[in-house]
């Protein structure tokens, strides 16, 4: 067993946690504050081969794999999570199954600006009624000669107020259900029809969301990924992926706080010594420090199996769901630590505190994460 990362990835990861530093960091209030994702970073990103660096070179990424992903997010999220979540759904969930299933055409039309960062991308699955349970969804896609008709409603959809393109789930055939009736469709922001509702949030507030409509949507049948009623295949072996990625955001998110608590304990006085001096505060550090570390490693070991094309599904559940709980446990931590400066807007660690309970929702719910897991684990 090998528990360093190779040479490539730490000198990787060193002079990415520089550009955070340089490029990111500072534009981050600005953003929490308008509720705007500073969309400028991604052609920085992009132009020194830090977007999207999952992808191989062909296309434009960096060919470090899952690792490489992990590595990436982790930073970004140490620094700011709803940064972090727009380029989550870009690089991850709006162009993955077209790297995986796409024609040559859409790959073209969609992935390689995507990872130029001259196109933004989208990931349009929830609806107002179907959230865990995919299968509900109710958007429809009907062929009518060399196009499709899109109608229905996507809730909740990182980068759909400023996205130039997204990947749509939707029905072509119910009565063959999920497995056979969902296909997957990549829609122009700018077609007739699409619509787009921002939502205010009270967390990852530097990514933006929305809710999407699409009434009467005609996309060219190219624009179909894949083959038609494989859809929710597709989205169930890109979710596998994107799990571990978000444990990734997890590790970051905590270790972002770990650090600022660390740091105020050792600054903050009371009773003529740091608090840090007291047992309960530096026991709290060390339990904190050492559940980011168990997380850190369930999440890389997880990508690593990814890497090696090995089985995963259970790994990248388990991993997901103990580095998301995990973060909203050290975040809670951090805001105790910090006392009253806590409740303040210009403590970094409230912002902590909001966007890691996000963590337990997003891509598969704690629960549904356990029933992936008990489902792997045979209890049927
Ligand atoms: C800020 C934000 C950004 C998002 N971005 C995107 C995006 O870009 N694209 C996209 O498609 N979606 C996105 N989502 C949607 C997100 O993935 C869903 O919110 C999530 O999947 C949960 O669905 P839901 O909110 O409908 O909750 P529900 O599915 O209604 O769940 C409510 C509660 O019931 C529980 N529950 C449901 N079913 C079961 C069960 N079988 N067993 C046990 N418990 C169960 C859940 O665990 C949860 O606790 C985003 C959400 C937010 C808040």
């Amino acid at each position: 067993m090998d528990f360093e990362f190779t040479e490539e990835q730490k000198m990787f990861r060193d002079a990415f946690r520089d550009f955070v530093q340089k490029e990111i960091a500072p534009l981050v209030e600005e953003a929490e504050k308008k509720e705007k994702f500073p969309r400028q970073i991604l052609k920085k990103m992009a132009a020194l081969g830090y977007l999207g660096v999952d992808y191989p070179p062909e296309y434009g990424g960096a060919g470090l794999g899952k690792m490489g992903g992990c590595i990436c997010i982790e930073e970004i999220a140490r620094v700011c999570v709803g940064i972090s979540a727009a380029i989550i759904i870009h690089t991850e969930n709006s162009i993955i199954s077209v790297f995986n299933h796409g024609s040559d055409y859409l790959k073209q039309r969609y992935l390689i600006p995507a990872l130029k960062g001259e196109k933004l991308g989208a990931f349009g699955l929830t609806e107002p009624n179907a959230g865990s349970d995919v299968a509900g969804i109710q958007t429809r896609a009907v062929r009518q000669g060399d196009h499709y008709i899109i109608n229905g409603t996507k809730m909740f959809i990182t980068n759909a107020p400023v996205c130039d393109f997204i990947l749509v789930a939707a029905y072509t055939d119910k009565s063959k259900g999920v497995r056979g009736g969902m296909s997957l469709f990549m829609v122009d922001a700018d077609t007739p029809g699409y619509s787009c509702r921002s939502l205010e949030k009270v967390c990852f507030r530097s990514s933006e969301t929305g809710e999407l409509t699409f009434e009467d949507c005609k996309v060219p049948a190219e624009h179909l990924v894949g083959q038609e009623g494989k859809g929710f295949g597709y989205i169930v072996e890109a979710l596998a992926g994107g799990r571990v990625i978000h444990a990734a955001r997890s590790v970051g998110l905590a270790t972002g706080a770990y650090e600022a608590s660390l740091k105020y304990s050792q600054e903050r006085v009371q009773f003529g010594q740091p608090i840090y001096k007291n047992q309960a505060i530096a026991f709290k550090l060390a339990r904190m420090a050492t559940s980011i570390e168990a997380a850190r490693w369930m999440a890389y070991r997880a990508a690593w199996l990814m890497d090696l094309g090995k089985e995963s599904l259970k790994e990248a559940s388990m991993s997901k769901l103990f580095a998301s709980e995990m973060a909203v446990d050290v975040a809670n931590e951090a805001m105790q630590i910090h006392g009253g400066v806590a409740f303040t807007m210009e403590s970094p660690v409230q912002r902590f505190f909001r966007d890691s309970r996000l963590f337990t929702v997003t891509e598969g719910t704690s629960e549904i994460q356990q029933l992936v897991i008990s489902r792997e684990l045979g209890l049927r």
